[in-house]
C-alpha cells in the first residue's frame, strides 16, 4: 500500500496496475505488458503519449517562463495567444475564457461567474442551474452538485441546497423511454418536463441549463434526433442561458470540433473545456462566456466590486503553451478530420456486435461510445448490482486493452484521437475476447 486516497473507490482499494511508460496509443505496465489505450486515460489523450513536440514545448516553456500568475493586472504573451486561438475556435459569441486547472474547477467558475453576472445586470434572483439526470459535470463542490449521480452525492450532503440546482430528464431513450413510446414521443415528453420545471420554478429565477451534448462519464448517451432543437427553442423562449459542458466532447471527440456542432446545439452561451485542451499533457481548463456577458461583468456601472475568484494556477504558462501547440497541431495535422474518419470506422466495427446475447445498445458519436451489456436481450432487462461492467473492464485489461466500465453495466471505447484503422481492429478483437469471457462468466 502506497498511502495514497484512490478516487472514487471505497478507499479500501489496493493498486491493482502499475502504469510505467506510454507511447502512441499504448501504456506498459510495471512489467513490462502493453495495453491499448481504448480510452485515452480519462477521456484525454487526445495526441497519445510520448509525443516529441509537446514535450519539447513543455521543456521550452520551463525554461522560458516556469510560473506567473494572472492576479493584479500580470498577464503573459503565451496566456493571450492561447486565449486568441481558442476564443476563435468555439461556436460561443465573441468569446471571453477564464483559465482553470480541471474541468470541475472550470465548472465551479461558471457558477460564479453566472451569479456575477446576474448581479452585474440587476437580476441576483437568477442564479438557479437546471442540470439533468445522470450528468456528469466533476467533483468540487458546485461541479458534483451539477452532477446527477448518486455516489458523487452520497455521504457529502450535495447537491448543495444554496446553489440551487434543479433536476430534469437525461435524454437517453433506451432507458427512458415508456413502453411503446416512439424516440419523437420519448422527446416530445421529455421537453414538456423541463418547460414545465421552469413555469413551475419561474423563468425569473434560473440563469442556465447545462448539458454534456453527449453525456460521457456517465455511459455516453446521444440524445435523440430534435432534443436539442426542443430544448434550446424552450430555453430562447424564457431567457435561460445555454451553457455546454465540452469537457469530454470537445476538440474533435464526437466527429466534429465541438460535440455542440455534432448536436446541433446553435451558439451556446457558455463552454467548459479541459482534458484534450492540451491532451492532457499539462492540467488546464477553460471557462468560456459570450463576449456580452463579460462586457456586463466588467461595465463599471454594474458596481458588484471585484470579480473575488482566481486560481494560483489559472493561466499557468506551461500549460498555456502545451495547450497552444496541441490546438496548433490538431490544425495542423487535421487531426479533427481524421478522427472523424476513424470514428465511423469504430462505430461501424463496434456495431457488429449488435446481435450478441449480452450486447443491449450499442451507441456514441465519432470516437467515443459504449456497450450496455443486458440480463435480458428482448426486454432489456439490467443486471443487477452493475457488476457485470467492472468485470467486463477487467477482462480488457487481462486481454492487453485499458478501458472503462460506465454506468456499472456500459462499457466505454474513447481511444486517442490519432488511433489507426489497425489499431481500432486490436481494439475490436480485444473487445471480442472479453465479451466470450464476460458471456462464460454470466452463463457458467
Ligand atoms: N465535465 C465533464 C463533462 C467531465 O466528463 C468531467 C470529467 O470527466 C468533468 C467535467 C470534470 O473534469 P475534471 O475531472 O478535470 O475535474
Amino acid at each position: 500500500m502506497s498511502g495514497i486516497i484512490y478516487p472514487t473507490t471505497n478507499l479500501k482499494a489496493t493498486e491493482s496496475l502499475t502504469l510505467e511508460r506510454g507511447d502512441g496509443v499504448y501504456v506498459y505496465d510495471n512489467n513490462g505488458k502493453e495495453y491499448i489505450e481504448a480510452l485515452a486515460g480519462l477521456w484525454c489523450t487526445s495526441l497519445g503519449y510520448n509525443n516529441r513536440e509537446l514535450i519539447d514545448t513543455v521543456n521550452e516553456q520551463m525554461g522560458q517562463l516556469s510560473y506567473s500568475h494572472m492576479f493584479g493586472g500580470k498577464t503573459h504573451q503565451v496566456g493571450m495567444d492561447l486565449a486568441d486561438k481558442l476564443n476563435a475556435m468555439v461556436p460561443v459569441e465573441n468569446a471571453k475564457v477564464f483559465f482553470g486547472n480541471s474541468g470541475s474547477d472550470a465548472n465551479d467558475s461558471h457558477v460564479k461567474m453566472l451569479r456575477y453576472y446576474f448581479n452585474a445586470i440587476g437580476k441576483p434572483e437568477k442564479f438557479k442551474i437546471i442540470a439533468r439526470e445522470r450528468a456528469y459535470h466533476g467533483v468540487t463542490v458546485a461541479a458534483a452538485s451539477l452532477t446527477g449521480l448518486v455516489p458523487n452525492h452520497t455521504h457529502f450532503d450535495l447537491p448543495f441546497d444554496a446553489l440551487g440546482i434543479l433536476r430534469t430528464d437525461a435524454p437517453h431513450y433506451y432507458r427512458g423511454a415508456l413502453p411503446g413510446e416512439t424516440e419523437e414521443q420519448f422527446v416530445d415528453r421529455i421537453t414538456n418536463n423541463l418547460e414545465q420545471l421552469i413555469l413551475k420554478e419561474g423563468a425569473d429565477t434560473i440563469a442556465a441549463f447545462i448539458a454534456e451534448p453527449i453525456t460521457g462519464a456517465s455511459g455516453v448517451i446521444v440524445p435523440p434526433k430534435g432534443y436539442y432543437e426542443k430544448v434550446q427553442a424552450i430555453l430562447n423562449k424564457y431567457d435561460i442561458l445555454f451553457w455546454a459542458d465540452e469537457v469530454i466532447t470537445g476538440f474533435g471527440r464526437t466527429g466534429n470540433d465541438f460535440g455542440s456542432t455534432t448536436m446541433n446545439i446553435q451558439k451556446p452561451d457558455m463552454m467548459t473545456l479541459a482534458k484534450q485542451l492540451s491532451s492532457a499533457y499539462m492540467p488546464i481548463s477553460a471557462s468560456v462566456v459570450r463576449g456580452d456577458m463579460y462586457e456586463a461583468m466588467i461595465e463599471p456601472s454594474a458596481q458588484v466590486g471585484v470579480f473575488g475568484h482566481g486560481y494560483t494556477y489559472s493561466g499557468h504558462p506551461v500549460s498555456c503553451a502545451v495547450a497552444l501547440k496541441t490546438l496548433e497541431i490538431y490544425e495542423r495535422d487535421n487531426i479533427f478530420g481524421h478522427a472523424a474518419e476513424m470514428g465511423r470506422y469504430m462505430q461501424r466495427r463496434l456495431h457488429e456486435f449488435a446481435d450478441h446475447p449480452l450486447v443491449g445498445e450499442i451507441r456514441g458519436e465519432g470516437l467515443i461510445a459504449a456497450v450496455e451489456f443486458v440480463a435480458n436481450k428482448q426486454t432489456g432487462e439490467a443486471f443487477a448490482g452493475g457488476a457485470i461492467g467492472g468485470f467486463a473492464q477487467q477482462a480488457c485489461q487481462n486481454h492487453g486493452m485499458i478501458t472503462r466500465a460506465v454506468a456499472g453495466s456500459s462499457l466505454a471505447f474513447c481511444p486517442p484521437l490519432i488511433v489507426t484503422t489497425e489499431q481500432i481492429d486490436e481494439i475490436i478483437e480485444k473487445f471480442s475476447l472479453a465479451l466470450q469471457d464476460t458471456l462464460d462468466y454470466v452463463t457458467r
